[in-house]
């Protein structure tokens, strides 16, 4: 047994009966990424995409026209993963589509989601050009470096800028775009909202700190055994919680897909 299973064996010792998300579909979990994510602060107007890795090779994907608060499952798009183009939808896809059509095919094997968009306190840092420090419990629920790509050269609709922005992610979890905002990667929707939303996070939590003058960040040893147990397994409850809350208010967003 390994150390998870036995943590929540100790912790929830009750057979749960009931489950932790009503059956859904995988455009309503797209869906519910956008709305969820939007509330973290990855809200900087329509900007912004999120593709999911389907088991047939597909990709699906918000459209272009809608800003993440207000997508349903039924506007999710399905797209080719080679080429880009729209193979189901009402919508159009973002111009850079090519980015997530790169790190898909360099990352077959551990990536299934990518996010990008500019979230307020990441996009501070990445304009700064610094990585922020670990200091809480909370920033450090994902361990790994965070890259710092330190090369603006406009957006990314072309496809050499689509190459250069899956360099800038290469083999990690996340990474700060200079002057631009943040990417990151993911094997699973628990794990890309833990990835996400602790970026964000962190950098609006080390923004507040060094704001009173700064603080002592965590010991980078504590930092990487903090995280590295909630990253590797999405952390349990952590994103079906505020998956509920969203499905609460908005039960729309699962509209069933044709
Ligand atoms: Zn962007």
């Amino acid at each position: 047994m390994d150390e998870t299973t036995e943590l929540m064996k100790r912790l929830a010792p009750v057979e749960r009966k009931k489950p932790l998300l009503p059956a859904i579909t995988p455009q309503a979990e797209l869906a519910l990424l956008c709305r969820v994510l939007f509330k973290e602060g990855y809200n900087d107007h329509i900007a912004g995409h999120i593709s999911y890795k389907q088991p047939d090779g597909t990709l699906l994907m918000n459209p272009w026209e809608l800003a993440w608060d207000e997508v349903c499952a039924d506007d999710i798009l399905r797209i080719d993963a080679e080429t880009g183009k729209v193979l189901e939808g009402d919508w159009n896809i973002t111009p850079a589509v090519n980015v997530h059509v790169e790190i898909h095919a360099a990352r077959k094997d551990d990536v299934r989601v990518v996010i990008h968009n500019h979230p307020r306190f990441g996009s501070v840092w990445a304009s700064a050009k610094r990585v922020p420090p670990i200091y809480d419990q909370s920033s450090a629920m994902v361990d790994g470096d965070i890259r710092l790509y330190d090369e603006y050269r406009g957006t990314v609709e072309d496809d050499s800028r689509g190459q250069s922005a899956s360099e800038s992610i290469g083999d990690a979890k996340w990474a700060l775009l200079a002057n631009h905002g943040v990417l990151v990667v993911a094997g699973s929707i628990p794990q890309a909202y833990l990835r996400a939303a602790t970026l964000e996070w962190r950098c609006r939590h080390a923004w507040h700190v060094e704001a009173l003058g700064g603080g002592q960040p965590l010991d980078a040893k504590v930092a990487q055994e903090t995280g590295a147990r909630p990253d590797k397994n999405g952390f349990p409850f952590f994103w079906e919680a505020e998956a509920r809350r969203q499905l609460r208010a908005h039960p729309e967003v699962s509209s069933s897909v044709a």
